[in-house]
């Protein structure tokens, strides 16, 4: 209706910084819907001040007002028809997550919420960004797939086909993405020494996706449209193929494959965040604690804020380095007394590892977990790698591939694994348990502050546990004796079957703590496998069968229900049992307000969830509240 007309929108702090600044557009002698349909280019909402002071000042009043009553950023929609303003509308404006953060602590500082309230206005699901590289959305790239967004953040570099290839390309400084079809512990050199690593099958708790997760890396994982053909280091999706050396961008936040490199934003961890989550500290029940198995990894979790270690899965160690050749001897001897020669080689390793780790976690406790793969993720697949082993070992090359042809397994998750280890190849968990206790000791004398807490994994029977317990406690004993030191520690197990939760109680006589393994939990309770399902779970999400991917979000009917009888009976045996979570669920925002529920002591996550853990924790201590 001519220039003394005009519309906009704004914000009454900047969305996607937060700062506290007016922040919007408008246009003069228009609808609202030119704004918004970016007919014509909008004005910033500055220059109103200029052209109708009256009308600016009135808009001024009026913004500050409804944030003062509503105490949170406005999203606002004005009219101006004859120099007389309008409000449209008013409602809680979206955000990134950095203004999230800036917002909630700059509206605590003037005195406008509370702290409880701004800790509740940044959502710990949407803090993860915060802690990853990201992709500038705002520049055009190219999708060619997409996968399961495994672990979040952004990487760009050339396409490798195999974890030689990105080591030798990461010791010339190169940026590489691994794709593989899936990875296996061997691949843990590589996967450490790419930037991104992207697979074409499994799931959201595949060993890409949890190694990943675990490094802080990110993943792309069960990317189905690919097709690897791992010789002739190339992919294909549908028509398109990309070679080794080809730049390549994943993003792990949304499963994208993107051809080229697309621009990434660097994160931050800011001050304000930082403070927001101490404040979070001061509300939160449930204890926090990282996934970690290295004395690296241990340092960035308790830099986050890691109250200790969950869950140190040992058998990440046996790749490291040279001793994976001993780690093969002894999975391919054929009786204890060759077992018992190679674990002699492995254990001044082992202890080395502990004491690294009981070290950056000082004063806090450490939850070691006894060896836990099917053997057959740790014998050579070439025969390179077998010739090797004869030669370390002097046994003949062709008893050593008849043995590894014999640990093949139709179901290795179902297979000999877990505690069934120990049981049968004793001399491993013990091995284990002196390096263990022997590493604490030497600490101990040494006047640092110990907490080991040894876990045995994957119990189904109770008696499977008092024998592991009782050969824990006879090592223990011996190794305390030899270094005439106590150091307190404790045993305790993981509950990730069925059966294990079915008879918490009777469990829970040989366990001081449980530790519930809601990967494996998932896996056999809904008898999906976690390494498989990936191909045909996202179906099941869409079509709501499952509300979210189970192996990410907790299924609480199913699932939690065996997660809270084994909290009731563990408890109803001994009531002060420690328990906490270390599946992949124990980073995940819903999953944690589940462990609050559900009455855990603690939930144990990767190192860079931490911070979301803390958060997550805090939601759900003031809801329950
Ligand atoms: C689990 O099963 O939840 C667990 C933590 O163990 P892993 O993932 O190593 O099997
Ligand atoms: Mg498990």
């Amino acid at each position: 209706m001519g220039n003394d007309c005009g519309t906009g929108v704004a914000f009454t702090r900047d969305p996607s910084t937060g700062e506290n600044v007016f922040f919007g557009e408008y246009l003069v002698n228009a609808q609202g819907e030119d704004v918004v349909a970016g007919i014509r280019t909008p004005e910033p909402i500055a220059k109103l001040e200029n052209e109708m002071p009256v009308v600016y000042k009135q808009l001024v009043d009026v913004y500050l007002k409804l944030e003062k009553h509503y105490k949170d950023i406005q999203d606002i929609e004005f009219t101006i028809e004859k120099g007389v303003l309008y409000m449209l509308q008013t409602r809680s404006g979206k955000r990134t997550a950095k203004a999230a953060v800036k917002i909630a602590y700059d509206m605590f500082k003037e005195g406008l919420i509370d702290k409880e309230t701004a800790v509740l206005r940044v959502e710990p699901a949407q803090v993860d960004q915060l802690l990853h590289p990201m992709i500038d959305t705002s520049i055009a790239y190219d999708i060619i797939a997409k996968g399961l967004p495994a672990s979040p953040g952004a990487a760009v570099g050339k396409a490798v086909f195999t974890a030689e290839d990105a080591e030798d390309a990461a010791e010339k400084g190169e940026s590489v993405i691994l794709v593989r079809a899936e990875t296996s512990p061997e691949d843990i050199g590589g996967m450490n020494a790419a930037k991104g690593i992207l697979t074409a099958t499994g799931g959201m708790t595949s060993h890409a996706a949890v190694v990943a997760r675990g490094m802080g890396k990110c993943c792309v994982a069960g990317c189905g449209a690919l097709r690897i053909d791992e010789k002739g280091k190339t992919f294909t999706v549908g028509e398109l193929t990309i070679a080794e050396g080809e730049i390549l961008t994943i993003n792990g936040s949304t499963g994208e494959v993107i051809k080229g490199a697309a621009s990434l934003i660097e994160p931050e961890l800011s001050g304000e965040f930082a403070e927001i989550l101490t404040w979070a500290d001061e509300f939160r029940t449930l204890g926090v604690r990282a996934n970690a198995d290295t004395p690296g990894d241990s340092k960035i979790a308790r830099d986050f804020g890691a109250e200790g270690i969950g869950l140190c899965r040992t058998e990440h160690m046996f790749f490291e380095g040279d001793r994976i050749d001993a780690v093969r001897e002894m999975i391919l001897a054929d009786n204890e007394d060759g077992r018992r020669r190679a674990l002699t080689k492995i254990k001044p390793y082992q202890k080395e590892d502990f004491l690294g780790l009981f070290e950056a976690m000082e004063g806090l406790p450490v939850t070691i977990r006894l060896l836990d793969p099917p053997l057959h993720e740790f014998i050579p697949h070439t025969d390179e790698d077998t010739q090797k082993v004869a030669d370390a070992s002097g046994l003949p090359f062709a008893q050593l591939k008849a043995k590894a042809a014999e640990l093949h397994e139709f179901n290795p998750m179902l297979g000999h694994r877990g505690c069934r280890l120990g049981i049968t190849y004793p001399e491993v968990y013990e091995m284990q348990v002196y390096a263990i206790v022997e590493a604490a000791c030497e600490l101990k004398k040494a006047g640092k502050d110990v907490k080991p807490e040894i876990m045995i994994p994957l119990i189904g029977h109770v008696k499977e546990l008092s024998e592991l317990e009782e050969m824990t406690r006879e090592v223990a004993a011996e190794v305390m004796e030899d270094y005439g030191v106590q150091v307190d520690y404790l045993v305790g197990t993981m509950i990730e079957l069925p059966r294990a939760a079915l008879t918490a109680d009777e469990v829970a006589n040989n366990a001081e703590f449980f530790s519930f393994g809601t990967n494996d939990l998932t896996q056999t309770t809904l008898g999906l496998s976690r390494d498989d399902s990936g191909k045909f779970l996202p179906q099941y999400v869409e079509k709501v069968i499952y509300k979210e991917d189970p192996f990410v979000s907790i299924d609480e009917t199913g699932v939690g229900q065996l997660v809270e009888m084994g909290v009731q009976k563990g408890r109803s045996t001994r009531p002060n049992l420690k328990t906490g979570i270390c599946g992949e669920h124990g980073g995940d925002p819903d999953s944690i307000a589940f462990c609050q529920k559900a009455g855990l002591d603690y939930v144990s996550c990767s190192p860079f969830r931490v911070p979301v853990a803390r958060l997550a924790a805090a939601h759900a201590a003031i809801k329950a509240k």
